[in-house]
């Protein structure tokens, strides 16, 4: 499946605010939209040639279309794939915008950044995408693999070594979120529960993306 390959700070800068998209380089001062750099070194504007001068005009519909993109960002999928997941989402009983953003959390990559595996999502995906994932015991290579309740992610043994895995585990001090459950010496976390909205942290306002696409 594609995925942006482009410079994502842009991308933070476009949301102006910190999308985490690069790991522990977002918590430093290297950060161009951190709020501890000084005016003169921030570049907390948009990107472009014209991002410092664009004065936007707050319309309804500019707000759902940010939110849509921030919410896509976060978690790095492409407009075709996040437009198929909102619509089986709405096929589904319950709240659109909630189911969304529980199908967004099950995914496989962002159980692995959420096991503290990978300083970000798209490090976490490279583990996937390079086997170094098991699922209930098997290889799963797949990012958006959706997990389910009681399934067991865990890491190959030989990557349990790995320089940058033991760096990230070392680092990142990361919350594991409440709805996982870790094991085998944080190399393994279980799907306990599925995650309800008042588990995921996301800054995310789910309802104006479903405003959005349910015009
Ligand atoms: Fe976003 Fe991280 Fe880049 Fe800061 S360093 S702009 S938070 S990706």
């Amino acid at each position: 499946m594609a995925r942006y390959t482009g410079p994502v700070c842009r991308l933070c800068r476009r949301e102006r605010t910190k999308l985490y998209l690069k790991g522990e380089r977002c918590n430093s001062l290297k950060c161009p939209v951190s709020e501890q750099v000084t005016d003169r070194h921030s570049r907390a504007y948009p990107p472009g040639e014209h991002g410092r001068d664009r004065m936007r005009q707050g319309s309804e519909y500019l707000g759902q279309l940010r939110e849509k993109q921030k919410c896509r960002r976060i978690y790095g999928l492409l407009e075709k794939q996040f437009r198929n997941l909102y619509e089986e989402a709405n096929r589904r009983p319950g709240i659109t915008g909630e189911n969304l953003l529980q199908m967004l959390e099950l995914r496989l990559d962002n159980v692995v950044f959420r096991a503290g595996w990978g300083a970000s999502r798209s490090q976490a995906r490279q583990l996937v995408q390079h086997g170094h994932v098991l699922v209930n015991g098997k290889k799963v290579t797949i990012p958006s693999y959706r997990l389910r309740k009681d399934q067991v992610v865990a890491l190959k043994a030989p990557t349990r070594e790995n320089f940058q895995v033991v760096r990230n585990r070392d680092t990142l001090d990361r919350q594991l979120a409440p709805w996982l459950e870790t094991g085998d010496s944080g190399f393994a976390v279980t799907v306990f529960s599925l995650p309800i909205r008042a588990q995921i942290d996301e800054p995310v306002q789910e309802q104006l993306i479903v405003e959005l696409y349910s015009k």
